[in-house]
Protein backbone atom coordinates (compact mmCIF):
# COMPACT_ATOMS: atom_id res chain seq x y z
CA UNK A 1 0.00 0.00 0.00
CA UNK A 2 1.40 3.60 -0.78
CA UNK A 3 2.25 5.75 2.34
CA UNK A 4 -0.52 8.91 3.12
CA UNK A 5 -0.36 11.93 4.84
CA UNK A 6 -3.87 12.40 6.79
CA UNK A 7 -6.14 15.11 6.31
CA UNK A 8 -8.09 13.82 8.90
CA UNK A 9 -5.94 12.25 11.97
CA UNK A 10 -6.90 8.79 12.84
CA UNK A 11 -10.40 8.63 14.53
CA UNK A 12 -9.25 6.00 17.44
CA UNK A 13 -5.71 6.75 17.56
CA UNK A 14 -5.12 10.52 16.61
CA UNK A 15 -2.02 9.54 14.26
CA UNK A 16 -1.39 11.30 10.60
CA UNK A 17 -0.23 8.91 8.75
CA UNK A 18 -0.97 5.85 7.27
CA UNK A 19 -1.46 3.92 3.87
CA UNK A 20 -4.04 4.47 1.03
CA UNK A 21 -6.15 1.61 0.29
CA UNK A 22 -8.40 2.89 -2.75
CA UNK A 23 -8.91 6.69 -3.91
CA UNK A 24 -12.17 7.04 -3.61
CA UNK A 25 -14.12 10.33 -5.03
CA UNK A 26 -17.69 10.80 -5.63
CA UNK A 27 -19.68 12.72 -7.81
CA UNK A 28 -21.64 14.39 -5.18
CA UNK A 29 -24.72 17.15 -5.47
CA UNK A 30 -23.04 20.37 -7.08
CA UNK A 31 -25.10 22.53 -4.28
CA UNK A 32 -23.29 20.86 -1.35
CA UNK A 33 -20.10 22.25 -2.29
CA UNK A 34 -18.27 19.45 -1.28
CA UNK A 35 -15.39 18.01 -3.55
CA UNK A 36 -16.33 14.18 -3.02
CA UNK A 37 -13.00 13.44 -2.59
CA UNK A 38 -12.46 10.57 -0.17
CA UNK A 39 -9.76 8.06 0.14
CA UNK A 40 -9.80 5.01 1.69
CA UNK A 41 -6.75 4.68 4.70
CA UNK A 42 -5.41 2.80 7.12
CA UNK A 43 -3.43 4.14 10.14
CA UNK A 44 0.21 2.98 10.34
CA UNK A 45 -0.35 2.72 14.12
CA UNK A 46 -3.63 0.96 14.95
CA UNK A 47 -4.74 -0.35 11.69
CA UNK A 48 -8.38 1.94 11.88
CA UNK A 49 -9.82 1.75 8.64
CA UNK A 50 -11.41 5.23 7.51
CA UNK A 51 -11.78 7.76 4.72
CA UNK A 52 -9.80 11.00 5.38
CA UNK A 53 -11.41 13.92 4.06
CA UNK A 54 -9.50 17.12 3.68
CA UNK A 55 -12.50 19.59 4.07
CA UNK A 56 -12.89 19.05 7.85
CA UNK A 57 -15.85 18.50 10.63
CA UNK A 58 -17.20 21.61 9.92
CA UNK A 59 -18.46 20.88 6.14
CA UNK A 60 -19.47 17.13 7.00
CA UNK A 61 -21.75 18.65 10.02
CA UNK A 62 -23.26 21.48 7.62
CA UNK A 63 -23.84 18.37 5.41
CA UNK A 64 -25.80 16.51 8.19
CA UNK A 65 -27.67 19.61 9.11
CA UNK A 66 -28.74 20.76 5.63
CA UNK A 67 -29.27 16.63 4.81
CA UNK A 68 -33.18 15.97 4.10
CA UNK A 69 -32.93 12.59 2.91
CA UNK A 70 -33.34 10.93 6.31
CA UNK A 71 -36.65 13.09 6.24
CA UNK A 72 -38.04 11.70 2.78
CA UNK A 73 -36.40 8.43 3.15
CA UNK A 74 -38.25 5.25 3.70
CA UNK A 75 -35.24 2.72 3.38
CA UNK A 76 -34.83 0.96 6.61
CA UNK A 77 -32.31 2.84 8.66
CA UNK A 78 -33.66 6.13 7.92
CA UNK A 79 -35.60 6.15 11.56
CA UNK A 80 -39.05 5.69 9.71
CA UNK A 81 -41.97 3.51 10.94
CA UNK A 82 -42.23 1.08 8.20
CA UNK A 83 -42.55 -2.49 8.67
CA UNK A 84 -38.98 -3.10 8.05
CA UNK A 85 -38.21 -0.54 10.58
CA UNK A 86 -40.53 -1.95 13.33
CA UNK A 87 -39.14 -5.29 12.52
CA UNK A 88 -36.03 -3.89 13.47
CA UNK A 89 -37.00 -2.38 16.40
CA UNK A 90 -38.83 -5.05 17.91
CA UNK A 91 -35.83 -7.31 17.96
CA UNK A 92 -33.81 -4.65 19.03
CA UNK A 93 -36.16 -4.65 21.94
CA UNK A 94 -36.11 -8.18 22.61
CA UNK A 95 -32.51 -8.05 22.69
CA UNK A 96 -32.21 -5.63 25.52
CA UNK A 97 -35.17 -6.79 27.19
CA UNK A 98 -33.87 -7.69 30.32
CA UNK A 99 -32.34 -4.25 31.04
CA UNK A 100 -35.86 -2.16 29.24
CA UNK A 101 -38.61 -1.25 31.31
CA UNK A 102 -40.71 1.71 30.98
CA UNK A 103 -40.09 3.61 33.68
CA UNK A 104 -35.90 4.01 32.14
CA UNK A 105 -35.47 7.07 30.18
CA UNK A 106 -34.20 6.24 26.93
CA UNK A 107 -32.08 8.07 23.53
CA UNK A 108 -32.21 7.28 20.64
CA UNK A 109 -28.91 8.78 18.89
CA UNK A 110 -29.46 9.57 15.37
CA UNK A 111 -33.17 8.81 15.84
CA UNK A 112 -33.94 10.55 12.24
CA UNK A 113 -37.65 10.33 11.87
CA UNK A 114 -37.80 9.09 15.56
CA UNK A 115 -39.21 5.79 14.34
CA UNK A 116 -38.17 4.10 17.48
CA UNK A 117 -39.17 5.84 20.33
CA UNK A 118 -42.87 6.11 18.62
CA UNK A 119 -42.22 2.32 18.67
CA UNK A 120 -41.68 2.69 22.35
CA UNK A 121 -44.17 5.18 23.17
CA UNK A 122 -46.69 3.11 21.99
CA UNK A 123 -45.58 -0.03 24.15
CA UNK A 124 -45.89 2.59 27.40
CA UNK A 125 -42.41 3.93 27.49
CA UNK A 126 -42.69 7.87 27.99
CA UNK A 127 -39.95 9.54 29.04
CA UNK A 128 -38.16 9.37 25.57
CA UNK A 129 -35.22 11.68 23.67
CA UNK A 130 -33.86 11.62 20.42
CA UNK A 131 -30.35 13.35 19.49
CA UNK A 132 -30.50 13.98 15.70
CA UNK A 133 -28.63 16.52 13.38
CA UNK A 134 -30.91 17.00 10.60
CA UNK A 135 -32.79 20.10 10.85
CA UNK A 136 -35.68 18.56 8.23
CA UNK A 137 -36.37 15.59 10.35
CA UNK A 138 -36.11 17.32 14.01
CA UNK A 139 -38.72 19.49 12.26
CA UNK A 140 -40.91 16.47 11.41
CA UNK A 141 -40.94 15.43 14.74
CA UNK A 142 -41.00 18.41 16.41
CA UNK A 143 -44.99 18.50 16.04
CA UNK A 144 -44.83 14.89 17.76
CA UNK A 145 -46.59 14.81 21.54
CA UNK A 146 -44.26 13.13 23.77
CA UNK A 147 -40.96 13.07 22.06
CA UNK A 148 -37.78 15.42 23.19
CA UNK A 149 -35.63 15.58 19.92
CA UNK A 150 -32.76 17.65 20.58
CA UNK A 151 -29.54 18.81 17.90
CA UNK A 152 -26.78 18.56 20.77
CA UNK A 153 -25.74 16.06 23.36
CA UNK A 154 -25.72 19.51 26.04
CA UNK A 155 -29.41 20.04 25.37
CA UNK A 156 -30.82 16.95 26.86
CA UNK A 157 -32.89 17.49 29.40
CA UNK A 158 -31.93 14.41 31.81
CA UNK A 159 -29.39 12.36 31.73
CA UNK A 160 -30.33 8.44 29.69
CA UNK A 161 -30.56 4.98 31.18
CA UNK A 162 -30.44 3.70 28.24
CA UNK A 163 -28.78 4.89 25.37
CA UNK A 164 -29.41 3.43 21.47
CA UNK A 165 -26.37 4.20 18.85
CA UNK A 166 -27.08 2.37 15.61
CA UNK A 167 -25.33 2.99 12.33
CA UNK A 168 -24.21 6.42 13.69
CA UNK A 169 -20.51 6.23 14.45
CA UNK A 170 -19.57 4.92 10.93
CA UNK A 171 -20.87 8.55 10.11
CA UNK A 172 -19.04 11.13 12.19
CA UNK A 173 -15.80 13.30 11.49
CA UNK A 174 -14.49 12.09 15.55
CA UNK A 175 -16.62 9.19 16.68
CA UNK A 176 -14.43 8.57 19.89
CA UNK A 177 -15.23 12.29 21.15
CA UNK A 178 -18.82 11.98 20.37
CA UNK A 179 -19.21 8.92 22.05
CA UNK A 180 -16.72 10.13 25.02
CA UNK A 181 -19.69 13.01 25.25
CA UNK A 182 -23.01 10.80 25.17
CA UNK A 183 -20.93 8.61 27.92
CA UNK A 184 -20.65 11.58 30.54
CA UNK A 185 -24.01 12.74 29.26
CA UNK A 186 -25.58 9.78 30.56
CA UNK A 187 -26.21 8.29 33.68
CA UNK A 188 -23.82 6.70 35.28
CA UNK A 189 -25.10 2.93 35.53
CA UNK A 190 -26.88 3.65 32.00
CA UNK A 191 -26.76 0.49 29.56
CA UNK A 192 -25.58 1.29 25.93
CA UNK A 193 -26.44 -0.59 22.57
CA UNK A 194 -23.88 0.65 20.02
CA UNK A 195 -24.49 -1.07 16.43
CA UNK A 196 -22.05 -0.58 13.41
CA UNK A 197 -21.41 -2.43 9.68
CA UNK A 198 -19.11 -4.72 9.78
CA UNK A 199 -16.65 -4.21 7.39
CA UNK A 200 -14.98 -7.39 8.21
CA UNK A 201 -17.09 -9.29 5.93
CA UNK A 202 -17.96 -6.31 3.03
CA UNK A 203 -15.67 -8.60 0.11
CA UNK A 204 -18.66 -10.98 0.83
CA UNK A 205 -21.34 -8.97 -0.98
CA UNK A 206 -22.32 -9.38 -4.52
CA UNK A 207 -21.09 -5.80 -5.24
CA UNK A 208 -18.76 -4.95 -2.31
CA UNK A 209 -17.92 -1.28 -3.98
CA UNK A 210 -21.61 -0.45 -3.71
CA UNK A 211 -21.19 -0.56 0.52
CA UNK A 212 -18.95 2.83 0.12
CA UNK A 213 -20.98 5.40 0.79
CA UNK A 214 -19.60 9.20 0.80
CA UNK A 215 -21.27 9.34 4.22
CA UNK A 216 -19.61 6.25 6.10
CA UNK A 217 -16.40 7.46 7.01
CA UNK A 218 -15.17 4.64 9.43
CA UNK A 219 -14.75 1.44 8.88
CA UNK A 220 -15.24 -1.23 11.87
CA UNK A 221 -14.05 -4.73 12.39
CA UNK A 222 -14.85 -6.74 15.70
CA UNK A 223 -11.14 -5.06 17.35
CA UNK A 224 -11.15 -1.67 16.37
CA UNK A 225 -15.05 -1.72 17.07
CA UNK A 226 -14.14 -2.78 20.51
CA UNK A 227 -11.42 -1.19 20.88
CA UNK A 228 -13.34 2.40 20.08
CA UNK A 229 -15.86 1.49 22.94
CA UNK A 230 -13.05 1.25 25.15
CA UNK A 231 -11.49 4.73 24.51
CA UNK A 232 -14.33 5.97 25.14
CA UNK A 233 -14.90 4.35 28.94
CA UNK A 234 -16.76 1.65 28.19
CA UNK A 235 -17.08 -1.67 29.19
CA UNK A 236 -18.78 -4.27 26.71
CA UNK A 237 -21.02 -6.75 28.24
CA UNK A 238 -21.79 -8.63 24.82
CA UNK A 239 -20.50 -8.44 21.27
CA UNK A 240 -22.24 -10.42 18.63
CA UNK A 241 -23.28 -9.78 15.06
CA UNK A 242 -26.53 -10.06 13.19
CA UNK A 243 -28.18 -8.80 10.05
CA UNK A 244 -29.14 -5.08 9.32
CA UNK A 245 -32.68 -6.41 9.19
CA UNK A 246 -34.62 -9.50 10.44
CA UNK A 247 -34.25 -12.53 7.84
CA UNK A 248 -32.59 -10.42 5.43
CA UNK A 249 -28.69 -10.28 4.09
CA UNK A 250 -26.22 -12.13 6.64
CA UNK A 251 -26.15 -12.77 10.23
CA UNK A 252 -22.52 -10.96 9.84
CA UNK A 253 -23.78 -7.71 8.20
CA UNK A 254 -23.99 -5.53 11.65
CA UNK A 255 -21.53 -5.69 14.47
CA UNK A 256 -22.87 -4.72 18.03
CA UNK A 257 -22.57 -4.55 21.53
CA UNK A 258 -23.75 -4.01 24.77
CA UNK A 259 -21.99 -1.72 27.37
CA UNK A 260 -21.89 0.20 30.52
CA UNK A 261 -19.62 2.85 32.00
CA UNK A 262 -16.08 2.15 33.34
CA UNK A 263 -12.82 4.12 34.63
CA UNK A 264 -9.59 3.65 32.97
CA UNK A 265 -10.56 0.69 30.10
CA UNK A 266 -6.64 0.60 27.99
CA UNK A 267 -6.88 -0.50 24.45
CA UNK A 268 -3.76 0.01 22.73
CA UNK A 269 -4.42 -1.39 19.25
CA UNK A 270 -2.61 -2.66 16.63
CA UNK A 271 -3.89 -4.99 13.95
CA UNK A 272 -4.04 -4.28 9.79
CA UNK A 273 -5.99 -7.65 8.96
CA UNK A 274 -9.33 -5.65 8.29
CA UNK A 275 -6.85 -2.71 5.84
CA UNK A 276 -5.32 -5.90 4.17
CA UNK A 277 -8.39 -7.50 3.59
CA UNK A 278 -9.63 -4.23 1.57
CA UNK A 279 -6.77 -3.80 -0.26
CA UNK A 280 -6.21 -7.22 -1.46
CA UNK A 281 -9.53 -8.19 -2.07
CA UNK A 282 -11.28 -5.04 -3.31
CA UNK A 283 -11.94 -4.32 -7.32
CA UNK A 284 -9.60 -1.95 -8.37
CA UNK A 285 -12.81 0.29 -9.82
CA UNK A 286 -16.29 0.07 -9.27
CA UNK A 287 -17.03 -0.77 -12.69
CA UNK A 288 -15.23 -3.56 -14.10
CA UNK A 289 -13.32 -2.82 -17.51
CA UNK A 290 -15.83 -5.31 -19.66
CA UNK A 291 -18.31 -3.33 -18.56
CA UNK A 292 -16.74 -0.25 -19.50
CA UNK A 293 -16.25 -1.16 -22.60
CA UNK A 294 -19.60 -2.03 -23.27
CA UNK A 295 -20.66 1.29 -21.91
CA UNK A 296 -18.72 3.76 -24.05
CA UNK A 297 -19.00 1.44 -26.80
CA UNK A 298 -22.72 2.45 -27.55
CA UNK A 299 -23.78 4.96 -29.81
CA UNK A 300 -26.73 5.89 -28.23
CA UNK A 301 -26.88 8.77 -25.30
CA UNK A 302 -25.89 7.71 -22.10
CA UNK A 303 -28.42 8.40 -19.29
CA UNK A 304 -28.10 7.20 -15.65
CA UNK A 305 -31.28 6.13 -13.57
CA UNK A 306 -31.02 5.77 -9.22
CA UNK A 307 -29.01 8.84 -7.81
CA UNK A 308 -27.75 6.01 -4.63
CA UNK A 309 -23.92 6.78 -3.33
CA UNK A 310 -23.08 3.59 -5.18
CA UNK A 311 -23.93 6.48 -8.25
CA UNK A 312 -22.05 8.98 -7.15
CA UNK A 313 -19.11 6.76 -6.27
CA UNK A 314 -19.69 5.46 -10.20
CA UNK A 315 -19.83 9.28 -11.47
CA UNK A 316 -16.88 10.03 -9.21
CA UNK A 317 -14.23 7.09 -9.92
CA UNK A 318 -15.27 7.11 -13.81
CA UNK A 319 -15.29 10.28 -15.12
CA UNK A 320 -15.07 8.60 -18.76
CA UNK A 321 -18.93 7.54 -18.18
CA UNK A 322 -19.88 11.33 -16.80
CA UNK A 323 -18.54 12.99 -19.50
CA UNK A 324 -21.00 10.84 -22.15
CA UNK A 325 -24.13 11.35 -19.84
CA UNK A 326 -26.67 12.89 -21.23
CA UNK A 327 -29.74 12.78 -18.39
CA UNK A 328 -29.83 11.34 -14.76
CA UNK A 329 -33.58 10.45 -13.28
CA UNK A 330 -34.09 9.82 -10.00
CA UNK A 331 -37.59 8.69 -7.95
CA UNK A 332 -36.74 10.96 -4.59
CA UNK A 333 -38.14 14.74 -4.22
CA UNK A 334 -35.18 15.55 -2.16
CA UNK A 335 -32.86 14.77 -5.43
CA UNK A 336 -35.14 15.80 -8.54
CA UNK A 337 -34.11 19.34 -9.75
CA UNK A 338 -30.80 19.42 -7.89
CA UNK A 339 -27.50 18.85 -10.44
CA UNK A 340 -24.55 16.52 -10.76
CA UNK A 341 -21.35 18.56 -12.24
CA UNK A 342 -24.10 20.54 -13.96
CA UNK A 343 -26.27 18.19 -14.72
CA UNK A 344 -30.48 17.83 -13.04
CA UNK A 345 -31.75 15.19 -11.91
CA UNK A 346 -35.45 14.98 -13.71
CA UNK A 347 -38.37 12.57 -12.55
CA UNK A 348 -37.95 8.75 -13.49
CA UNK A 349 -41.22 9.20 -15.10
CA UNK A 350 -39.86 10.93 -18.25
CA UNK A 351 -37.74 8.25 -18.94
CA UNK A 352 -40.90 6.99 -20.82
CA UNK A 353 -40.10 9.52 -23.99
CA UNK A 354 -36.23 7.89 -24.17
CA UNK A 355 -36.58 4.30 -25.22
CA UNK A 356 -34.22 5.04 -27.66
CA UNK A 357 -31.48 6.18 -25.04
CA UNK A 358 -28.48 3.69 -23.49
CA UNK A 359 -29.95 3.68 -19.45
CA UNK A 360 -27.40 2.70 -16.62
CA UNK A 361 -28.70 1.33 -13.38
CA UNK A 362 -26.54 1.16 -10.34
CA UNK A 363 -26.87 -2.05 -8.40
CA UNK A 364 -29.76 -1.21 -5.64
CA UNK A 365 -32.52 -3.11 -3.71
CA UNK A 366 -34.49 -1.38 -6.60
CA UNK A 367 -32.89 -3.01 -9.48
CA UNK A 368 -35.86 -5.50 -10.21
CA UNK A 369 -38.52 -3.08 -10.26
CA UNK A 370 -36.45 -0.55 -11.99
CA UNK A 371 -36.01 -2.72 -15.05
CA UNK A 372 -39.69 -3.72 -14.56
CA UNK A 373 -40.82 -0.07 -14.93
CA UNK A 374 -38.13 -0.05 -18.19
CA UNK A 375 -40.04 -2.84 -19.77
CA UNK A 376 -43.51 -0.87 -19.55
CA UNK A 377 -41.43 2.01 -21.28
CA UNK A 378 -41.24 -0.40 -24.35
CA UNK A 379 -37.15 -0.41 -23.43
CA UNK A 380 -35.51 -3.53 -24.69
CA UNK A 381 -33.11 -5.53 -23.06
CA UNK A 382 -30.08 -4.36 -24.91
CA UNK A 383 -31.21 -0.19 -23.62
CA UNK A 384 -29.86 -0.75 -20.58
CA UNK A 385 -27.14 -1.90 -18.08
CA UNK A 386 -27.20 -2.38 -14.72
CA UNK A 387 -23.59 -1.83 -13.12
ZN1 LIG B 1 -4.94 4.91 14.45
Amino acid sequence: MEKFLFHRPCPLCGTAQGWLIRPLRYALFDDLGLSGVSPLVACSSCGFVFNDLSEGSEALAAYYRGNDHYSVSTTAGSGGSTPVECARYERLLERLDEWLDPTQTILDVGCGKAGLLLYLRDRGYSSLFGLEASNACRDFVGSIAGLSVVERIEQLPEAPSVVVVSHVLEHLYDPLSFLREIVSASDPDAIFYIEVPNTAVLLDAVIPWSWFYFEHINHFDRSHFLAMIQKAGLAPMAVDTWSFQPGEGSEMDCLYVLCQREENVENNISDSGLAMYLANGLPVQPVSGDQIAEILSTNRDLLLWGLSQYAMLILGMHPEILERLKGLFDVSSAKIGRKIRGIEIRSSANLINFNEKFILIPKSIYTADMICQLMKYDYNNNSYLVI
